[in-house]
């Protein structure tokens, strides 16, 4: 079993499995789910629901045991559901990323952003935006708060903030009440896959004048 200690929350994988989360947010989510067999559990059995209950919609809504008729309903479809691809072993990009990236981690073009941080910006749209960061050891994020959500997932090494450690698979969700300020840890550069869907707020002068370079 893996080591992921921050998982994915019972919402963001119900909202994914009815495909109502922006492109972003579902690419850090499959990610994710690729990595981790606890939320890819989780995610068969919401598309399982998902399934039976539109396949039989009537049953679902009117009758009174419709939660047992539902399970009754999934009991009986087996191998309904495709398991993601593994992700090769030792590869810092999981498969759905591969796919996204057409190809490793060479295949991404890196643009420096300041501090020694490199992004590259996978996606972006009015409902969100995802990027990868490679965030030298040991160095400091600028803090900032948010306006909307943030979902960032440690793709190699490991970042710390305010609220805890973050290791390879794990996923930090952030919204507005959070304000934080990720540091790298020291040995190893940490690549993470962050999206968000809307601005981030920074508080220091100088990373607000650099937010039209950063276009975070
Ligand atoms: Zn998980
Ligand atoms: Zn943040």
């Amino acid at each position: 079993m893996s080591n992921i200690r921050h998982h994915l929350t019972d919402d963001l994988l119900m909202a994914y499995s009815a495909g109502t989360l922006p492109e972003a947010f579902s690419l850090v989510i499959a990610t994710h789910v690729s990595m981790c067999d606890e939320c890819r559990i989780m995610l068969d059995s919401f598309d399982a629901v998902g399934g039976a209950v539109l396949e039989d919609c009537d049953m679902a809504v009117l009758s009174d045991d419709s939660f047992a008729a539902t399970m009754a309903l999934i009991a009986e479809q087996d191998g309904v559901v495709d398991s993601p691809r593994l992700t090769p072993k030792g590869a810092v990009l999981p498969e759905p990323l591969r796919d996204y990236v057409q190809g490793g981690l060479d295949s991404v073009k890196w643009r420096h952003v300041g501090g020694g941080v490199r992004q590259a910006v996978l996606q972006r749209s009015k409902s969100g935006s995802v990027r990868l960061l490679r965030i030298p050891a040991g160095a400091k994020m600028p803090d900032h708060g948010h306006r909307g959500m943030e979902m960032t997932l440690v793709l190699k090494g490991a970042f710390s903030d305010e609220c805890d450690r973050f290791a390879r698979g794990d996923v930090e969700i952030a919204d507005e009440d959070l304000h934080h300020t990720p540091i790298a840890e020291e040995g190893e550069e940490c690549i993470c896959l962050a999206a968000t869907d809307a601005p981030l707020r920074f508080n220091a002068f100088i990373p607000r004048i650099a937010q039209p370079f950063l276009r975070i």
